[in-house]
């Protein structure tokens, strides 16, 4: 029995969650792109029907916060204005899949653009062609995910996904279950991606109504066929001018609706990706707009810390207050994971450094997740920042 509470659903704009501040409206941008307009409509509804505070999340959707039951409607009808709603609930649980931001030259510079225009039609394409195979897919858990990382290297390696259309070194495309080395080669993406899921059922990776693909790889249960390893993937991108366009980066992964006013007013499509950060495609130069981080040294963005409180209504403390403090005072390539509860929900996995708050102070557990054992409890924070400050102090 775990101390926090596992919800085994993911909330959607139809389908909203209540949290501390509010429901959370969870938008999944249609072809992973969202137009200037689209852009615009989302941070109006924030501002109109909400607390004007938005979230990446790391599936690269967009939540709305502080939305009430008597506001709901209203903003689910004026999202669905600009075609940002699906018609059902259900349609909108399948639809989990995560594009590559990159679909011009991979954000790597190394595609000739002849190749890199191929490959921003043909990712339309199979978008179009996995989201229309959902309807047709097996009753999967709801956190069971697609990622079409078709550029010509794999570039959402560590996003959450459990069937990866990758392409192989030779450019072929591949379906590739998640936590194995390789994958099958693409006949059909629909037919191919239905038979996946159909095996993954068949094969026991649901229980209880929950499963993941990489489980049920680890229990050395693999498809047939599963021959091609995909091209080296590319590192995680950070901030910065890239090929086709400006990546830019938000503190936690959250903005203030002015933001995305100011960055849908540039005009350039937006596509949100799996990494708090948004991928402004075309723009020139780096955008100078509060709330958005363009420089990759920030030592903010080495900082991964959850919603906390008050927003979170299972936090034992405040994460982003104390992160904000903290920053300035890491030693360069110093990395920390702060989490309200021992749930761990911004990193679920070990991190050299973690801190935990547990209602008596924060713990602070080294080489391991939010509810690992601590080497040192009860902290306060200022015990936490006077270490930090101390001079010629060792790294937490
Ligand atoms: S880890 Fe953070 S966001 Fe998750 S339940 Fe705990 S306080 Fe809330």
């Amino acid at each position: 029995m775990t101390a926090w509470e596992i919800k085994g659903w993911c909330p959607g704009a139809l389908r909203p969650m209540p949290s501390g501040d509010g429901l959370v409206v969870r938008i999944r941008p249609p072809m992973g792109r969202l137009t200037p307009a689209q852009a615009a409509a989302i941070a109006t509804a924030s501002e109109t029907h909400g607390n004007g505070i938005i979230d990446l999340s790391a599936r690269a959707n967009l939540q709305l916060r502080g939305v009430t039951e008597a506001s709901h409607p209203r903003l689910i009808d004026d999202l669905r204005a600009h075609g940002l709603i699906d018609p059902d609930i259900e349609t909108e649980t399948l639809r989990n899949l995560i594009v590559t931001p990159f679909r011009e030259t991979e954000g790597a510079g190394e595609t000739p653009k002849s190749f890199g225009r191929k490959i921003l039609a043909e990712t339309d394409s199979l978008t179009a062609t996995l989201t229309a195979a959902l309807a047709q897919m097996p009753k999967l858990p709801a956190k069971f995910g697609f990622a079409l990382d078709t550029g010509p290297r794999p570039v959402l390696t560590g996003a959450s996904a459990d069937i990866r259309v990758e392409r192989s070194a030779d450019g072929s495309l591949i379906l590739r279950p998640d936590g194995h080395p390789s994958g099958q080669p693409v006949t059909d993406l629909a037919t191919d991606a239905i038979a996946m899921a159909d095996w993954f059922v068949a094969s026991g990776g649901i229980a209880n109504g929950r499963g993941r693909m990489a489980a049920l790889v680890a229990r050395g249960i693999v498809p047939s066929g599963c021959t091609l390893a995909p091209a080296e993937p590319l590192p995680t991108p950070g901030p910065g001018l890239h090929p086709d366009g400006a990546l830019v980066a938000l503190a936690f992964g959250q903005m203030r609706a002015e933001t995305l006013h100011a960055l849908a007013a540039l005009g350039h499509e937006i596509r949100p990706t799996p990494w708090r950060m948004l991928f402004v495609v075309g723009a020139p130069t780096l955008p100078a707009i509060p709330g958005v981080i363009t420089a990759p040294a920030d030592p903010i963005l080495r900082i991964t810390a959850c919603t906390g409180a008050p927003a979170c209504p299972q936090a034992l403390g405040d994460t982003r207050r104390l992160a904000r403090q903290l920053a300035p005072h890491l030693v360069p390539g110093q990395t920390l994971h702060i989490s309200g509860c021992a749930k761990g929900c911004a990193h679920p996995g070990p991190a050299p450094l973690t801190i935990t708050a547990t209602g008596k102070g924060y713990d602070l557990i080294r080489n391991g997740t939010a509810h690992d054992t601590p080497s040192l409890t009860g902290l306060s924070r200022q015990a936490i920042l006077d270490h930090l400050k101390a001079p010629h102090a060792p790294p937490l």
